[in-house]
């Protein structure tokens, strides 16, 4: 059996998907092949960029564009949440319809957790 892969390593396969199905879908555009090929291509780059998210997440990074940062222990939180003290949110890794999706909650104003 081969070795765990290291917990990043989805993190940038999804991103890498993401790229090559967009540029899939720029050429679907360009063929002239129909509306409904570069649609369902759109939706299969939309469901991998959410799944970016959420690899990055649980490899502990903060999933919002530009930042990065590392995130807490959610062991350590009372929501569970993983926090990222850059931009103040709490991600959570949520099973919506089937799926698993990261959505980002904003501290509460008065919510100190530094
Ligand atoms: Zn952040």
């Amino acid at each position: 059996m081969s070795p765990t892969p290291p917990r990043d390593s989805l993190v940038f396969d999804a991103a890498r998907c993401c790229t090559y199905v967009r540029h899939a879908r720029d050429v679907a555009a360009r063929l002239d092949i129909g509306d409904l090929v570069v649609a369902e291509l759109a939706d299969i780059g939309e469901r991998l960029a959410a799944l970016h998210l959420v690899a990055l997440v649980a490899a502990g990074w903060c999933a919002n564009p530009k930042c990065g940062a590392d995130l807490t222990d959610p062991a350590e939180s009372p929501s569970g949440a993983r926090d990222c003290r850059a931009c103040r949110v709490g991600w959570s890794l949520i099973e919506e319809a089937g799926r698993l999706r990261a959505i980002a909650r904003p501290w509460a104003a008065n919510q100190d957790r530094v």
